[in-house]
Formats: C-alpha cells, structure tokens, sequence
C-alpha cells in the first residue's frame, strides 16, 4: 500500500493526464507524490480515431505515451491495473490482481464506455474502438475484410453523432486514397435519430448528410440496429426489419458511464455518471466531511445550481476541468490532513455553454459555431493533426 500522503488518480486518458500536467504546474515543478492507475499504458489519440482505423494515420505513431510522460514527473509512478472498487472511507482503491493503493487525495477519470447495447441480438460482433483493445480489434477486421478484397465489402457504422459521421467519411474517403490492397468499402450510416449530428443544429444536419451521400455514403435516418449475423445485420425502421449486408459493423452510438464507476460508492447521477459539485468534488455525505475525493472528464456530471450542467464531455473540458481539480488540490494539500480550521473555500468550474466544432466528413469539412458551419475542405484534417502534435508535445517527457 502506498503513503496517504498521495495524490492517486484513477484513469490516465485525457482527463487523467492533464490533472498529472497541471498539478505539475500548480506545484512549480515538484508536485507531491502522485500515482495514477489507468489498464493502459498508452492512449491513441481518439479525435483522429477515423483516421487511425482508415489507415490514413499510422495506429503507433498517434498514440500518446501515457505511462511514459507519468513517470519523468518527479514523484510520480503509474500503476498498470484494474480499478475493481474503491472505499471512500479510507480513500482505498482495489485493483483486479487483489492489491490497494490509498491516497490523501483520490481523483477519479475514468471516463466513458462506447459498446454496443447488450440488447443488440449478436452485440459482440458490433466493434466499438474507443480503448486500445477494441481498436486494435477492429482494425483487424476491417483490415481483413478489405485487404485483397475481390468482391464489395459492405461496412455498416452505427450512430449518427459526429463520431459516427466522421468515421462513415473517412470510410467513404477510401474510394479515393487508401493502403495499398485495400479495397473501397461501401458503407451504411444507420442513425437512430430523425437528422445526423442532431445537436449542432437542422443546417448543419442537412449539410453533414448531403456532403456524405455525395461521397457515396448510404444514410439511414430513424433507424435502428436490432441483430448481427455473420455477414448482415437487421435494422428496424417504421416498425419493421431489414436486414442488410454487413460485413463489418463498427458502433459509434454513443458514450456510456464506464462499467466501474457502479462500483465506487461515489454518489451518482440517475443515468450512472458520478454527480460532482461545481468544485469537482464528489460528495460521499450530505455534511460534506470528505473534501479529498475529486473526479473529472467525460465520468462526471456537474450538479449544481439549477441542476445537472450540460458540460460538453470533449477533450478541452478534460482540460478546464483539470486545471480547478489542480488548483483545488494545492489549496487543500496547504492544509493540515484533518483541516481543523474547516475547508478552506475552493475554486469552481466555469461552465463554458459554446465552442467550435470541428466536423470532418471523408473529403469534406465543415467548421461549426452556433449552428454555422463553414465548409472548408481539409481544414479539420490539417488543425487537427497540428493540435494531435501540441497535444503529444505537452505530454512529452520532462528532461531527467
Ligand atoms: C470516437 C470518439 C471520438 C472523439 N472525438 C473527439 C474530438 O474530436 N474532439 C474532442 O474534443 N473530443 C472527442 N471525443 C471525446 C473525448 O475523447 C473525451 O471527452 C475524452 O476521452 C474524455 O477523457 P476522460 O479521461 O474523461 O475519459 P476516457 O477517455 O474515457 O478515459 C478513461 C480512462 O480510464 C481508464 N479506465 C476506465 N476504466 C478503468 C478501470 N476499471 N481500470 C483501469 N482503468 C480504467 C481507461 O483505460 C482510460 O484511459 C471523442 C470520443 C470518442 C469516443
């Protein structure tokens, strides 16, 4: 068991490494001891993740070395594990191979799942991509329907948010540019919603969806995945079956509380994610006797003043949110462990209601503000690769 006077973080993705980057800086260099417990060693950059199964981006050489950048922090170590349960009464976390580690502060970043719904009759064959086990699966199977393919090859994604827009593009994309032996799929977009990209507005749906069918993109509205079989799956659509080719069905519909988070006797929303104050923390009692638990990124839902805040569970959130998780930490760590003079006042979120998004859509491109959105073709691809590099250069190795 490690000291308690640590600062244990669980999850290591986006959330979880900026809180190690910013506590760096809240400590001017030399944070107190810090442990952080993630299964992976190692991160693909998920904003580009079409492009890393389309084969456009190489997998190893967009992937952050997580553990890397962990341990040149002076006093930090990272702990390959499973998070099975934690204890907020002792601030003890139990990893699947039995042992615990225990911390003063504990922050959970455990983020999201993105899998098929177990009601989905063959759910196991639908391929989700989001952590590095499921990626490497599913670029084995589109590489091995597509490589040296004589025949078409029907690809179906599911769900009609940008995730599934931006990957059903760049699979389109691969009519033009794509690895050598590669055949072009033809891909299905099956959206459960009555429009693509709901949430960015009824011009940007109508935008997103004419600039896929002009890529040759099939897309299926207020339709829903219902079975796969080896080769076609069944979509219900106005009450009734239909069932396509499907030779490979990847699911982007949609993120989900991680499985873990159940298990963590921290107060939670009515849909699973942790409930967190506006300062980030997680209140286990009503009395607030527990300041040192905080959790942050997609795994949390910030509950207070008029109810739950529609924070926009994407990277640059990871990141604000980080910085009032370091910044309350320095605050409490100043502060004798039993805080006999009570808690001192800590730093809130701010909660930011718009920014741009980016929506890169195969060959076409559309920067979006406000329900605008600029065409601009190529422009998400070449931004966003300069931010991939800003990103791993943040992360890279402090010198020894
Ligand atoms: C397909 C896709 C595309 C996206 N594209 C964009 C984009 O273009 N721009 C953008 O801003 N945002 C994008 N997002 C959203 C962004 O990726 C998330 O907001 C971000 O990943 C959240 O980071 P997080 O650290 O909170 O959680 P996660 O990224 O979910 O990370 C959770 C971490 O916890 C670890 N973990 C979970 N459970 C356990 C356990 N039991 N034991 C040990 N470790 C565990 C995981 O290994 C992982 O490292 C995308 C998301 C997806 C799914």
């Amino acid at each position: 068991m490690s000291s308690a006077d640590e600062i244990l973080i669980l999850g290591a993705s986006f959330a979880g490494v900026e809180v190690v980057y910013q506590l760096v800086r809240a400590f001017d260099g030399r944070p107190p001891p810090i442990v952080v417990v993630d299964r992976q060693e190692s991160h693909g950059y998920l904003p580009l993740v079409q492009e890393r199964l389309c084969g456009v981006l190489d997998p190893e050489a967009s992937k952050l070395r997580t553990r890397a950048f962990i341990e040149s922090v002076p006093g930090a170590r990272f702990v390959r594990g499973e998070v099975e349960a934690f204890d907020a009464a002792s601030k003890t976390v139990t990893l699947a191979d039995g042992s615990r580690l225990t911390g003063r502060f504990v922050v959970v970043a455990l983020g999201s799942g993105f899998d098929a719904p177990a009601v989905i009759d063959g759910a196991q064959h639908v391929l989700a991509y989001k952590g590095e086990a499921a990626f490497d699966e599913a670029l084995g199977a589109l590489e091995g329907a597509l490589d040296g393919a004589q025949e078409p090859v029907d690809v179906v994604v599911v769900g009609g948010g940008i995730s599934g827009c931006e990957l059903a593009g760049e699979l389109a994309a691969l009519s033009g540019q794509r690895p050598a032996g590669w055949a072009a799929p033809r891909v299905r977009l099956v959206a459960g919603a009555s429009a693509l990209v709901e949430g960015l507005g009824a011009r940007i749906s109508a935008k997103a969806q004419r600039a896929l069918e002009r890529q040759g993109v099939t897309v299926e509205l207020s339709t829903r995945l219902s079975a796969v079989r080896d080769g076609e799956a069944d979509v219900l659509r106005e009450g009734a079956l239909h069932t396509v080719p499907a030779a490979v069905v990847l699911w982007a519909g949609g993120i989900q509380p991680a499985s873990v988070l159940a298990r963590l006797g921290l107060p939670q929303t009515r849909t699973g994610w942790l409930a967190v104050g506006p300062t980030l923390q997680c209140f286990v009692d009503a009395s607030m006797t527990r300041p040192d638990i905080f959790a942050c990124g997609d795994a949390v839902r910030i509950c207070g003043g008029e109810g739950q805040w529609d924070t926009m569970q994407r990277a640059i959130e990871c990141i604000w949110q980080a910085q009032v998780v370091a910044s309350n930490l320095r605050t409490l760590h100043a502060e004798p462990a039993d805080y006999p003079e009570g808690v001192p006042p800590l730093r809130p979120h701010t909660l930011r209601e718009e920014f741009f998004y980016g929506l890169s859509l195969g060959a076409r491109s559309l920067v979006v503000y406000r329900g605008f959105g600029l065409d601009v073709p190529g422009v998400n691809h070449r931004f966003r690769r300069w931010l991939m590099r800003q990103y791993f250069a943040r992360y890279s190795p402090l010198p020894g």
